[in-house]
């Protein structure tokens, strides 16, 4: 495939480009990439190397996105590039988000149209731009979201949510759903463990479920030792209480040892249950704990008769009890169904 143009830049002096994608800001001299590696300068413009690749696509229960809110019980075609934007220590995907193009293996040279195919082949009614961050390949998932649209399929993006006003702006608008991580509260922790600063995640968050119809779920994933004491805890969860409203459901997911943090123990799943109590007592309604095996805590409860409403064991939806979204006492539950 050609090269494709990168959007969101512009030139600087001697061949240099600033590429204004994400809030890195990077200035990039000929010949160079970006912080993601997939952005390229090649003679003083900036292209999109991402554009028309992937390292494998999967049929994932939507469930495993996280999104439990979202066409529960549906498949969805996953896929993602290479390269990412942030530099979290504790990666859980390391081996995709740090390989540069040329050591990538299972990358074919795909059409939008292609991948729409895909979905529309394996009966998936949504498909997910995940495992790297796709925002640094927003050309290429607005390119298929477009098609994706015009069959039908919504359009899932799993994200830091580190992107500039510009970029979400012409992004956003063809996409259904995002699970946006919100990896602390704290800035200390972002930019030392991610190189990447908290508020511009806030302002995303923020911005998509306010200002947007996108359907939006934040995922957590619990330290020990790093972002899991209930002081923070008590601090993100009134920061969403306050920001974002009560119904925007949260996984709390456990971390496993990877990448440069190999000798951070897992997250003892009681952590998880302590974590998921504290929000709810605090007022969140949808609280969820993920990456551990907790039926309990993978359930949709009503916020006002507390019936079981959506019973998950893992990634599998087990049976849904609503009527028109609503549960039988008459508490509209936000679900988005197909
Ligand atoms: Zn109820």
């Amino acid at each position: 495939m050609a090269p494709v143009l990168a959007k969101w830049w512009t030139p600087l002096e001697s061949n240099k480009v600033l590429c204004t994608l994400c809030p890195r800001f990077c200035k990039i001299g000929d010949g160079q990439t970006g912080f993601c590696f997939i952005r390229k300068n090649e003679g003083g413009k900036l292209y999109q190397n991402g554009y028309g690749t992937s390292t494998g696509f999967a049929v994932d229960p939507i469930e495993k996105k996280p999104l439990n809110h979202f066409f529960p019980g549906s498949t969805i075609l996953s896929f993602g590039t290479v390269g990412c934007n942030l530099g979290c220590r504790f990666c859980q995907n390391w081996n995709i988000s740090k390989s540069r193009l040329d050591e990538s293996r299972s990358m074919k040279d795909l059409t939008a149209e292609k991948v729409v195919q895909l979905a529309v082949n394996h009966k998936c009614p949504s498909i997910a731009y995940t495992y790297n961050d796709p925002t640094i390949w927003g050309e290429w998932v607005i390119d298929i979201a477009k098609i994706a649209r015009q069959a039908e399929i919504k359009n899932v993006m799993v994200t830091s949510g580190y992107i500039t006003h510009e970029a979400r702006e012409e992004i956003y608008p063809f996409i259904d759903a995002a699970n946006v991580d919100l990896k602390a509260i704290t800035d200390t922790f972002y930019h030392k463990l991610t190189f990447s600063h908290l508020l511009d995640v806030l302002d995303t968050i923020v911005w998509l479920v306010n200002e947007t119809d996108v359907w939006v779920e934040l995922t957590n994933l619990v330290i020990p030792g790093f972002n899991d004491h209930p002081d923070e805890m008590n601090k993100m969860v009134d920061w969403i209480l306050e920001n974002i409203g009560d119904e925007v459901p949260i996984h709390f997911t456990a971390f496993h040892p990877d990448f440069k943090m190999k000798s951070t123990p897992p997250t003892p799943p009681g952590t998880l249950t302590k974590t998921r109590n504290l929000a709810m007592e605090k007022g969140l309604k949808y609280v969820y704990v993920g990456n551990v095996y907790d039926v309990n805590g993978q359930t949709t409860y009503c916020p006002h008769c507390h019936k079981s409403l959506i019973v998950r064991d893992w990634h599998t939806v087990i049976s849904i009890d609503l009527i028109d979204e609503t549960c039988e006492c008459g508490q509209k539950i936000p679900i988005i169904r197909n």
